[in-house]
């Protein structure tokens, strides 16, 4: 997938002059809020299921190497295929290597997320082969000349019911529909047919269990269910640190997925699949492959942002940030939106594609309080901040402006001074209805809003005030 996080500041400002697209966004907004909060109260204690998980995925990362050596011999001894890709360019061959050795010219897809890091389906259709997702958010977009996701869990949740209709319309040819349930009925018999015909279906992985070697999808429409056991051939893609130790793990990790998700206690299908076909069983593919990816993971695991890869891609950040809930996730620019996006993007595609990423909080925590894995996303953030300015990617003024804020603000009487005089000024700028209008080089802060005037007086004489009350 093209990289356009370097332009995060123009697309976010392009979305937030969309009126469809923030419409859409309006309406989404809550909805996941409200159903998350009403559903982890059911758990007598979520703050200790929250540690838990957050353990399990410290253990899987602090021994990977081990896990992942223990998942490849179970793995292929219940008749599946282990595979390793270091870039994504692998991921596509590996997969077209696949098809090739198996005659395949029909392709069906459950979400994967990794897969779009490869741009994988783009590589399927140049090498001459037929790919259909089946995530209906996926197969929305796909129709859609392939528009890119928008959130993890949610790829076309930036639609409106209205817009899926005419897509529908247009591309199935039949007449315009305006209910939801008709559109779900539409896509179902669309997609039936493919399920039928394919020869290899796709999967990502929400876990690769180490002690049994299976692979453990998790989903709402049970299409992976459908992409995995239907065609000869399963490919399954994703992460190394989508390891986990074991089974009783995997029990732990779900009692906190689908809550901090979409609010359920349970998703509606949860597959573990183990190997291929045995004799004698009725259903699963013949054909068992696991493509394991690194694609930039094992530099984030060595950095000091090494947190992150304990996502278990919920969605949660996103959901409950001031940033995305505003500008969309195309904003962000690549696969992965959002607060956890704006760690892994950079990480992934480098620090000079994406460093505007890391900036894009308003560092409320809303993210890290509500993160199942207690992840301190807005910590992560920071630290890239700082090495965005370290490596000197930040503009010559930002690193002017902050030279001179750090020398004023070792010297507390010349730092007491100049935001008295600050404060007075910026007081002085308020005008009769208290709102600063345009903020002489800040324009950025008064672009969109006004900014309330300070009352016009510093924290220090307050406090100094407040104080000689008291004593
Ligand atoms: S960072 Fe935490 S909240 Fe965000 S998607 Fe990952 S697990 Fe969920």
């Amino acid at each position: 997938m093209q990289v356009t996080s370097m332009h995060f500041k123009e697309r976010a400002h392009v979305k937030l002059n969309d009126e469809r697209l923030q419409g859409n966004l309006k309406q989404m907004q809550g909805k996941f809020v409200g159903k998350r909060r009403a559903a982890i109260v059911e758990l007598d204690d979520f703050e200790g299921t929250r540690d838990a998980g957050k353990s399990i995925r410290n253990r899987a990362l602090d021994n990977l190497d081990v896990w992942l050596e223990l998942f490849e011999k179970n793995a292929t001894a219940r008749g599946a295929t282990v595979l390793f890709a270091e870039t994504p360019a692998e991921i596509n061959s590996l997969v077209l290597e696949i098809a090739a050795k198996h005659g395949v010219r029909k392709i069906i897809k459950s979400k994967s997320m990794v897969s779009e890091e490869s741009a994988l389906d783009h590589a399927i259709e140049a090498a001459g082969l037929k790919v259909v997702e089946t995530d209906l958010g996926e197969y929305i977009l796909q129709i859609n000349d392939y528009e890119p996701p928008s959130h993890i869990i949610g790829p076309a949740l930036h639609k409106s019911k209205e817009e899926v209709a005419q897509l529908f319309h247009k591309a199935h040819g039949t007449p315009l529909k305006s209910g939801i349930d008709e559109l779900c009925l539409e896509a179902r018999g669309v997609l039936r047919q493919h399920y039928l015909t394919a020869d290899m279906g796709i999967s990502g992985g929400n876990f690769f269990v180490a002690e049994s070697g299976s692979v453990v999808l998790v989903t709402n429409e049970g299409n992976a269910t459908l992409t995995t056991t239907l065609p000869k051939v399963h490919v399954a893609i994703s992460g190394i640190e989508k390891i986990v130790p074991t089974l009783e793990d995997v029990a732990t990790l779900m009692r906190l997925l689908p809550r901090s998700a979409t609010g359920q206690s349970i998703s509606n299908y949860v597959d573990v699949l183990t190997g291929s076909k045995g004799e004698g069983e009725v259903h699963g593919a013949e054909h068992m492959y696991f493509i394991v990816v690194d694609c930039g993971r094992t530099g984030v695991l060595a950095s000091d942002v090494r947190e992150a890869l304990r996502c278990i891609r919920c969605g949660a950040c996103m959901n409950h940030c001031p940033v995305y809930q505003n500008v969309g996730g195309h904003s962000y620019g690549w696969v992965y939106p959002g607060p956890i996006g704006s760690i892994l993007t950079p990480m992934y595609v480098g620090l000079e594609q994406a460093q505007d990423l890391p900036a894009a909080s308003t560092f409320c925590n809303q993210c890290g309080v509500v993160c199942p894995v207690k992840i301190p996303l807005p910590d992560l953030q920071r630290k890239l901040r700082e090495k965005a300015f370290e490596q000197g990617l930040r503009p010559w003024y930002e690193h002017a402006g902050l030279r001179i804020w750090s020398w004023v603000a070792q010297r507390p009487a010349l730092y007491a001074m100049f935001s008295t005089v600050g404060v007075r000024i910026l007081k002085m700028m308020g005008g009769r209805d208290g709102l600063i209008h345009h903020l002489p080089l800040a324009g950025g802060w008064t672009d969109g809003r006004d900014m309330r005037a300070p009352p016009g007086r510093t924290f220090r004489e307050l406090y100094r005030r407040q104080r000689g009350t008291h004593a």
